[in-house]
């Protein structure tokens, strides 16, 4: 199970830590929790995100403390579907000898020395608490918020269909910790800035639907996030609202990026990881991207089309 990935951080000392690319709250908190969990174990543990990614906005609830890595013996992927999602840091990941790949995504192909990729996971969250577990970590309330954060993001605070008992039960024990769940609860979805309020604004009056409303999706171009210098982290709730509409069996956010668009999907049944995997990207079957490098317009046919195929 987590024996050789058990054995290589036993046998490491200096170990960076790699969340995928535009960092979510299950990326982040898995990957600091995991990295106090390393510090107690009495190594020297680093998380390094994106340089656009520094000023995310999960960064005010999660715990970290100071330690750094010169050269890794170890390097350990954090919740990222596939490599290219390290970006910039994907030189890191290579030179090292020795790597490790902890992942929930069923379309992770296994890229690292050391894969643990449980599909079944509500988050990665959860297989870092039983990594930490196997580790005999003890788990303090600083790693208890940081396992918190992931799980409860990845999983819809306990409401999307890849909750299980376990989550719940994983949930159970972290609440048993000294720190606020309600707050970080609030923080996660019920909390805005006035820009993410008027990004929505603007993504709302790009709102379509079609197929008789088994379809529907919102559109972010270059010009409105330039005008309102918004980052991911500030756009991460958008595909939420043409996803709650009542008949909407896929959703769809298509973000303008240079050269291309990302699209972010989101379905009530359908797998929707297979239409992204199609198109170079991944997922889970009901939360899925890709980048699909052409202009708006035709990104947009090409994936009401797929969708059409699969609801049809
Ligand atoms: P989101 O729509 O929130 O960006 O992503 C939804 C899910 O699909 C997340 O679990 C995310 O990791 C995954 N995902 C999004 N875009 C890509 C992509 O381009 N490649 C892969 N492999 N996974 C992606
Ligand atoms: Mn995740």
């Amino acid at each position: 199970m987590f024996t050789d990935i058990a054995n290589a951080i036993k046998t490491s000392n200096n170990i960076i830590i790699l969340p995928h690319k535009s960092v979510d709250g299950d990326c982040l908190g898995s990957s600091y929790a995991l990295k106090l969990g390393l510090l107690k174990m009495g190594k020297n543990a680093e998380v390094i995100v994106e340089e656009k990614d520094k000023d995310a906005k999960f960064f005010t609830i999660i715990k970290d403390a100071v330690s750094t890595v010169s050269t890794p013996d170890l390097v350990i992927a954090v919740d990222c579907g596939d490599i290219d999602r390290l970006q910039s840091r994907c030189d890191i990941f290579k030179s090292c000898e020795k790597t490790v790949n902890i992942d929930h995504h069923g379309t992770n192909d296994g890229f690292a020395m050391f894969n643990y990729i449980d599909a079944k996971s509500s988050a990665t969250g959860e297989i870092i608490y039983c990594l930490l577990e196997y580790l005999q970590v003890d788990i303090d309330d600083d790693i208890a918020q940081n396992l918190y954060i992931a799980i409860s993001s990845d999983s819809g605070r306990f409401s999307y269909s890849n909750t299980t008992l376990r989550t719940h039960e994983i949930a159970g024990k972290l609440i048993g910790f000294n720190f606020d769940f309600s707050y970080i609860n609030a923080f996660i979805f019920d909390t805005n800035s006035q820009k993410e309020l008027l990004l929505a604004k603007e993504a709302l009056s790009t709102l379509e639907v079609l197929a008789d409303g088994k379809i529907a999706s919102v559109t972010v171009t270059k010009k409105v996030i330039n005008k309102y210098k918004a980052t991911d982290s500030e756009l991460g709730g958008i595909v939420n609202y043409p996803r709650s509409i009542d008949t909407v069996k896929i959703a769809f956010y298509f973000k303008e990026v240079d050269g291309g668009v990302k699209v972010s999907m989101r379905s009530s049944g359908p797998d929707v990881s297979v239409i992204a995997k199609k198109y170079g990207g991944g997922g889970h079957e009901r939360a899925s991207g890709c980048t699909l490098n052409m202009p708006v317009k035709k990104a947009k046919k090409i994936m009401y089309d797929e969708a059409m195929a699969v609801i049809c």
